[in-house]
């Protein structure tokens, strides 16, 4: 019997060199083998099925000897997916023990994070993230932001080159060995009134507004201070940190399994929602105050922004809808500007 699940595929009994044009489908939990002469069932279980990512021809070793082949990749995974049912379990496309060994660390890593605390293993898990999927997060995060309503900067280009270049010329000095891979994206408010702002992305993706640049107009040392505590969210990768804190078993098993794109689908959402601890946000605030050092810049150019936004928002009296992860949104609270003034003293 064939169902509509089934697949002309190629098939090598594994004995002989002939080869024979066979159908087959799933049922149940096993695979179903059948052509001219044949009549092979076998647990799904136990087959050695190829992963996913590779291009080109598929093939699968049953168990003892025989081998399916098919020539479109496409066609191949469409057909297993029929099998695996759901997205998430992407268990068939790998062999099952690597699944089993996947879902052990799992359930010991969720164990861990309830023992130890899940910041402390999201601190940890970030580490593990390969640079080009950090990237790819950072863009699709860029891109779902931008689609909320940013619009391109209206900033003259000389402007932003000149801001470019002092920030780059501050963490040269202050990190003159080596500077993380950064990105500063100039932007301005549209639907979404995110007001005088910056924030940094997964991957090193930073945005700034061009309220933040007018707002600052008079100090551009702020902005400079302001662009290395986002690098210092860069450096530390904060908010990759605070994706993988806000989806963490989905992201385990995402990067375990090697599917990644549920999880970067969900990120932006995650850093919509989520903010900063204040652990955080006193590391970003170091480094902001160790490249304000290098660069012999007052430290208190840090507590004029507090002011000025604090006056601004009074004045507004709105509570703008705004990215959690952003400069503004961050607590402005007396423990920074004190934080910011003490640092001053002491380079003094
Ligand atoms: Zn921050």
């Amino acid at each position: 019997m064939l169902d509509s699940k089934s697949i002309e595929l190629t098939y090598f009994d594994g004995h002989n060199a002939k080869s024979h044009l066979v159908h087959a489908y799933f049922k149940e939990s096993m695979l179903h083998i059948e052509g001219d002469g044949i009549n092979r069932v076998v647990a799904i279980a136990e087959v050695d099925w190829p992963e996913r990512q590779r291009h080109g021809q598929r093939q699968a070793s049953l168990p003892n000897a025989g081998l399916l082949t098919h020539h479109d990749s496409v066609a191949w995974d469409a057909w297993v997916a029929t099998a695996r049912g759901e997205s998430l379990v992407v268990s068939w496309q790998q062999s099952w023990s690597k699944t089993l060994l996947a879902m052990f660390l799992v359930v010991g890593f969720v164990a861990a994070g309830w023992q130890w605390g899940i910041p402390l293993l999201a601190r940890g898990v970030v580490h593990f993230v390969p640079a080009e999927i950090e990237q790819q997060i950072g863009r699709e995060s860029l891109k779902q932001i931008q689609d909320i309503g940013l619009l391109p900067s209206q900033l003259p280009l000389v402007q932003q080159q000149k801001i470019s270049q002092d920030f780059n010329a501050a963490i040269a000095v202050a990190y003159p060995s080596q500077q993380v891979p950064h990105t500063l994206h100039f932007l301005r408010s549209g639907k979404w009134p995110i007001g005088p702002n910056a924030f940094a992305l997964p991957g090193g993706d930073v945005v700034l507004t061009d309220e933040l640049v007018e707002l600052l107009h008079d100090s551009p040392e702020t902005v400079t201070a302001i662009l290395a505590h986002e690098y210092g969210h860069v450096i530390h990768k904060h908010s990759l940190q605070l994706a993988a804190e806000g989806t963490l078993s989905s992201a385990l098993v995402g990067l375990m399994l090697g599917d990644v794109s549920s999880w970067v689908a969900s990120v932006p959402i995650m850093l919509q929602q989520m903010a900063y601890s204040r652990d955080l946000e006193r590391e970003a605030d170091e480094e902001s105050i160790k490249v304000m050092h290098a660069n012999r810049i007052s430290t208190e150019v840090m507590v004029l922004f507090f002011e000025r936004i604090k006056k601004q928002s009074q004045r507004h009296n709105a509570e703008d809808e705004t990215l959690s992860i952003s400069f503004s949104s961050h607590p402005a609270d007396a423990e920074r500007i004190a934080r910011f003034r003490a640092a001053a003293k002491s380079n003094r």
